[in-house]
């Protein structure tokens, strides 16, 4: 499979010039764009299959950008943001973000996101044909028709909450999902006790997925702005 074709979004042309540099050295093709109108037209001309970007933009907000792309495209998009953003970081990953980086970032890291949509895309594309009557990573497989998960073979008892928190990470494998988003999408609101229940949920699927030995990280933190799942090899 060739590299995908990446759109860079960052009007900081310091910056700009190091990530497209970066892409260049290790082979992907990439895009640019300065400003949110012309990420807006180049993601509608050009079809990227990822889009990296900065959330700060002088026309518009990097949100906008999105909830502008999401209209037509599931197209991974990994925010940049500063580190004073995290508010409009979460506010971007309610949007449809699907990964964040944050300034300053590693070549490594920027490279490791790259890989890991990389990864991804073969499954995101297929998401539009349906869903699947089951899921499967690594050692983690759910039946969706069976209303069942399982590790290694072996049925998790899992309670009903902890069931649709492990579905909604599932069918958003690779993703960064907000508090925001899973307390609304698991008990239709969001509010500070939710939060707390939230933890307590996960804490408890994930004692419950980690008693299995050998069992990789499945479900990651971040702190302060949700969980993800994921993609274990
Ligand atoms: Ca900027």
């Amino acid at each position: 499979m060739n590299k995908p074709l990446i759109l860079v979004v960052e009007d900081d042309k310091s910056v700009n010039h190091l990530i497209t540099t970066i892409l260049k050295t290790h082979g992907y093709r990439y895009l640019t764009a300065m400003n949110g109108a012309t990420a807006v037209l180049e993601a509608s001309s050009h079809n990227p299959e990822i889009v990296l970007l900065d959330l700060g933009l002088p026309d518009t907000s990097g949100v906008d950008v999105i909830r502008k792309i999401r209209s037509w495209s599931n197209m991974p998009i990994i925010v940049i943001s500063a580190r004073t953003e995290d508010k409009d970081k979460i506010e971007a990953l309610d949007a449809g973000a699907d990964d964040y980086l944050t300034k300053p970032f590693s070549v490594d890291e920027l490279l490791a996101r790259l890989r890991a949509i990389t990864r991804r895309l073969p499954v995101l594309m297929n998401q539009a044909v349906g869903e699947n009557s089951s899921f499967v990573n690594g050692a983690l497989r759910i039946d969706y028709a069976a209303g069942c998960a399982y590790l290694d073979g072996e049925e998790l008892h899992l309670t009903p909450i902890e069931y649709k928190l492990l579905c909604l990470l599932a069918k958003n494998a690779g993703r960064v999902l907000t508090h925001t988003f899973i307390m609304q999408n698991i008990w239709g609101n969001s509010s500070a006790d939710d939060i707390t229940s939230l933890r307590v949920f996960m804490a408890t699927l994930r004692k419950k997925i980690n008693s299995f030995k050998d069992s990789p990280q499945y479900i990651q933190t971040h702190v302060g702005v949700g969980y993800r799942m994921v993609k274990v090899e």
